[in-house]
């Protein structure tokens, strides 16, 4: 009796999710046509619609370029939404809002009214619900939560509590993180469904009915809170053979008037029947699901309800089958699983899997791990947008509200889409069309150079970097419009320009340089200026010390000062090598970099002033500001050092030999060089499979060196500010080794590219690490930039692997961070994007930096991943890797600093001071800025500042160390916090991870598992009443609140 009356209130909450008319979610669910005793078969009629991959997003909405694909997502909601509309029972799912939203756009308040309906009654339900369906392998878990929110934020507002998704659905990417199972966990869904597993271990699941379990997605952190019920599914993401009834497939419709020829139902029935049987063998619970649908498909939806409609009649009315047939969805398929856990015979799930689902192979020499580095260029690109993005949200916080003058102003709103579109797992993931990949990177810049003037217009508006008004509103209007010229945003007449021109009375304009890793900024190299400043606004919730800039210049003696004090701040003049002026060919001309420490306070900016100085003669600086610049004698070791590490390089190959962390003295022996793997080619068939966009098949264990015969360093720079050797492996392979005055770490700056494809070889480079750590065939990978995953060679965790291929089959996406380590010490190295990486041999670690190939590996794109770049000759990549050496009981803090540091780097203006004195300068303008009263602490990292609505805010904090780097719960007190606004504290709400549900309201369903029925409540870090955020290791608290602007 007592079990009953819970679940009753169980029910009671979870159909309380929905307005008492509306009959969606598990209300829908629970009335759905089950029949006990039977085959229940979920039939979920869906649609897979990639937001670009052969073609752009676009032109996929459009239904363009169709000689590509006949694909026309518009179409596809048109004809699905009348099909629905004529029978009740038929359901629809729709996954990707990137595309939902164009279309929504563009319909009329009737339509939108019939789609509400049809929203609120259950029978179109949002799935899944982010922009896009993110790839798993190279997106940053920032970027995810921001996709999701994006796609979870539109449907909340449009359709309210009926337009939020109970379930998450990624049927494609390829292979899956555990990270990503965490935050699903986190948003409040209750079920996760995928399509792309290892073969291996797919055959091993259906033997055990284990494709469904409780995934353990934080085993050590957030434990519970991050357990999901996760289903692969059956038959990939298509229907079951010979039962497909799209428009353009091949299978026989279910024709069923006995006067004529070709009546089929026992033959429909009959597959319908044994396919429903066969599939429930391996299945727990009489529940099993089938997708009724592929990619693109319901152009013409009546095709397929037509025949489902048939096919369910048919098939339920056929006595002693005891197969039911029901349209549903993937909710109300986790709904009735659970119900089944629910109640006698109690179904119990598997609950032990903590590992992930990477690599994914599909046959025994696929393993697609090539696209966790395929098109590193972008993904480089996508990881830098996402640090703008939370820069120009963060100030949009600070420096509106957002006012109303008569020129129209960006926000950040376009590159939050481009980002959500960037997400996709065609996109950063690397295995689109080369046409596609322009149009993905076309939309992120035409976004961050939107942000980029948001940024700059709010600094300005606000009296945050200015601190006189502007005179007229004909005034401040002229200088948005200066800015939007200067960055590209707007084309004005010539007559308006000299307009602009003769207004002196503006101030000097700030600019971006995105090319300074080449060197290149039109600002600060041009010879006749002599003075320009340096303003650098710091993302971080504490302040940024010791960051270096590096700024191309012409001359060699320049003068830094910052504010408030004016004191002169120690800098280096480098030459630019000439491996950089090499590929940056005619971009730019400067001959020197100048290069300084910075500081700047916590969400805020400080400005630096520097002027040419033709006076400080080199004699009257301090021996130590001398820059010396001096090859290596020959077979002498080369070492260079701060007052952290010293790092040595061989005296006959030039190559890194050691490493010494100077205060614990942790000494790493360690020989790190690049190589290459030479990529497969062959017919695509079983053994003959090519190494492509997707798949990574080297044709043999043995990476070849790329070294010459001489040693590799060409020039040794040495001064007080930074070292720097630079190392030339080959004409398309350099490094330089940085040590920079103060830091902990190495930074290893490398260049690859164009890579020769003369030879007809396809190449995969890779830079490794070979060292005396005793590793012992393991390594940790980090899953999406969050927590740390133990990988060993050739093991799998839930199930024995027969390992086919010894390296590809051993790659796992790194995408901040690989180590190893044994007792003693520990390294770390960090990467600036995402890519792939192992540790194949005991003390070894390798990341594939880029690669190249001549052959499709035959999984649809149709393409060799042959980037030929600006030049049409192969691409060039350079990016850079950062080296931590530590014990392995320091490291955890170490990298997660760094590591935030590194995704959050500053934004840094530049701008001509003109003839302006640095004392006019601090007149006028404001040198020095903050928006927080007080830091948070070091293991609190602000996620997310952005805005809301009108006012208000959305904040997450992370606490961002796990238990075992030792992270303990960490509080942070919100009144007072900010100096700009102040935080209302009794409209402080608790949200779940995607922002679209107060989280004080999330019931997740509670399942019955083989160790014990699962605690599925959410970890809760904000309590009404108090006005403390509490953190445990690893959580994220979302935040809405109301904010109060207080008067400068
Ligand atoms: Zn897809």
């Amino acid at each position: 009796m007592y079990r009953w009356v819970c679940l009753l209130l169980v029910m009671a909450t979870i159909v309380g999710r929905s307005t008492a008319q509306d009959m969606c979610g598990y209300k829908k669910c629970s009335a759905l046509p089950v029949k006990p005793g039977y085959v229940n078969v979920h039939l979920v009629p869906h649609t897979h619609d990639d937001v670009g991959w052969l073609k752009t997003v676009d032109q996929y909405y459009y239904g363009a370029n169709n000689s590509i694909q006949i694909a026309g997502v518009q179409y596809i909601l048109d004809s699905v939404i009348p099909q629905l509309e004529m029978k009740p029972s038929r359901t629809f799912i729709y996954v990707e809002i990137a595309f939902f939203y164009r279309w929504w756009r563009e319909q009329d308040a009737d339509m939108r009214e019939r789609v509400r309906k049809l929203v609120n009654n259950g029978q179109l339900e949002f799935i899944n619900g982010g922009w896009c369906m993110n790839d798993e392998a190279s997106t940053h878990y920032n970027a995810i939560i921001d996709q999701m929110t994006l796609g979870l934020q539109f449907l909340n507002t449009t359709f309210g509590e009926c337009g939020r998704p109970l379930a998450a659905w990624h049927i494609d990417p390829f292979g899956h993180s555990r990270e990503q199972a965490s935050l699903f966990a986190q948003m409040g869904f209750d079920g996760f469904f995928f399509g792309r597993l290892d073969y291996q271990d797919k055959a091993n699941r259906l033997k055990y009915q284990n494709m469904e379990e409780i995934w353990r997605a934080s085993p050590d952190d957030l434990g519970p809170a991050a357990d999901l019920f996760t289903g692969a599914l059956y038959n990939h993401y298509v229907p079951p053979g010979g039962l497909c009834f799209d428009i353009g497939c091949g299978d026989q419709p279910v024709e069923d008037d006995m006067s004529l020829h070709d009546y089929n139902v026992a033959n429909r029935v009959g597959i319908a029947v044994n396919t429903s049987l066969e599939q429930a063998k391996h299945f727990r619970t009489d529940h099993i699901m089938w997708t009724m649908g592929s990619d693109f498909q319901y152009q013409a939806a009546h095709t397929w309800f037509k025949n489902m409609d048939k096919l369910i009649a048919h098939t339920n009315s056929m006595e002693n089958t005891k197969v039911n047939l029901l349209y549903s969805s993937p909710s109300c398929y986790v709904y009735h699983k659970n119900n089944a856990s629910a109640a006698p015979p109690v179904v119990k799930f598997a609950h032990n899997n903590t590992a992930d689902f990477f690599p994914y192979a599909d046959q025994p020499h696929a393993f697609w791990s090539g696209y966790f580095t395929s098109r590193p260029a972008f993904k480089g690109y996508v990881r830098r947008c996402n640090n703008l993005l939370q820069v120009c949200k963060q100030l949009e916080v600070i420096g509106g509200p957002k006012f109303s003058d008569k020129v129209p102003l960006p926000t950040s709103e376009r590159l939050r889409e481009a980002m959500g579109v960037a997400q996709h797992h065609d996109a950063v993931s690397g295995t689109e069309k080369q046409h596609v990949a322009n149009d993905y990177a076309m939309r992120l810049h035409a976004g961050a150079v939107e942000c980029q003037v948001t940024l700059l217009y709010l600094l300005q508006h606000d009296s945050l970097l200015c601190s006189f008004a502007f005179q007229t509103t004909r005034a401040y209007q002229t200088y948005i419009m200066r800015i939007m010229c200067l960055n590209d945003l707007v084309i004005v007449s010539m007559t308006l320009q000299q307009r602009m021109a003769k207004d002196s009375a503006l101030p000097p304009i700030p600019e971006f340089c995105n090319y300074l890793n080449i060197s290149v900024c039109p600002v600060t190299e041009n010879e006749l200026i002599k003075s320009f400043t340096v303003t650098v606004y710091n993302p971080l919730a504490r302040q940024l010390t010791g960051y270096y800039v590096r700024l191309p210049v012409n001359g060699d003696a320049f003068e830094v000062i910052t504010d408030p004090k004016g004191i002169n701040v120690i800098t280096q003049v480098t030459k630019v090598s000439p491996r950089t002026q090499e590929i940056r060919g005619k971009r730019g001309k400067a001959t020197h970099e100048l290069v300084f420490a910075v500081t700047a306070p916590a969400l805020g900016f400080s400005t630096y002033f520097v002027s040419q100085s033709s006076n400080i003669s080199r004699e009257k600086l301090p021996k130590n500001e001398m820059m010396t610049s001096r090859p290596r004698s020959l077979g002498e070791d080369q070492e260079i050092h701060n007052e952290h590490i010293s790092v040595v390089f061989d005296g006959k190959t030039g190559l890194l030999k050691s490493v010494v962390n100077l205060e614990t003295k942790v000494t790493l022996k360690v020989n790190q060089g690049f190589y290459w793997y030479n990529s497969s080619a062959g017919n695509n068939k079983a053994s003959s499979r090519k190494s492509g966009a997707y798949v990574f098949r080297p044709n043999s264990t043995e990476a070849i060196p790329i070294q010459p015969e001489k040693s590799v360093i060409t020039n040794v720079v040495s001064g007080q500010v930074v070292q720097e050797v630079q190392q030339m492996f080959s004409p398309w392979v350099s490094q330089a080794v940085r040590l920079y005055s103060g830091q902990r770490h190495v930074e290893l700056e490398w260049t690859v590219g164009p890579i020769p494809i003369k030879d007809g070889l396809g190449k995969e480079i890779i830079s490794r690490f070979d060292t005396d750590i005793m590793s012992n065939s393991t390594f940790y990978t980090d899953a999406n930039g969050r927590e740390m995953l133990e990988r060993v060679v050739d093991r799998r965790l839930t199930w024995k692997l027969n390992q086919t291929e010894p390296v590809a089959g051993n790659y796992y996406p790194v995408n901040s961070r690989i180590l190893i380590k044994d007792k003693s010490k520990q390294l770390t190295v960090l990467t600036d994007r995402s890519q792939g990486g192992s540790g194949l041999k005991n003390g070894s670690l390798e990341l594939m930096v880029h690669r190249r190939m001549l052959y499709d590996d035959g999984y649809g794109v149709g393409e060799p991943l042959n980037e030929t770049g600006v030049f049409g000759d192969g691409l060039v990549v350079r990016g850079k890797h950062y080296l931590l050496l530590d014990t392995p009981e320091s490291s955890g803090q170490l990298h997660r600093a760094l590591g935030e540091q590194l995704y959050m780097a500053p934004s840094i203006l530049l701008s001509l001071a003109g003839s302006i004195s640095p004392a006019q300068y601090r007149k006028d303008f404001h040198t020095n800025f903050t928006a927080l009263k007080r830091e948070l602490p070091s293991s609190v990292h602000l996620l997310t500042l952005e805005m809301w609505e009108d006012d208000t805010v959305l904040m997450r904090l992370e606490n961002q160390l796990q238990k075992a780097e030792g992270g303990t719960t960490q509080n942070v007190s919100l009144p007072g916090l900010f100096k700009t606004f102040e935080v209302d504290v009794d409209s402080v709400e608790e949200l779940t991870l995607g922002a679209n549900f107060p989280a004080a309201n999330l019931q997740r369903l509670t399942w019955n598992t083989e160790s014990g029925q699962t605690k599925s409540e959410a970890l809760r870090c904000w309590d009404a009443g108090t006005t403390t955020v509490s953190l445990q290791p690893m959580q994220i608290c979302t935040l809405r609140f109301k904010l109060q602007r207080n008067q400068a």
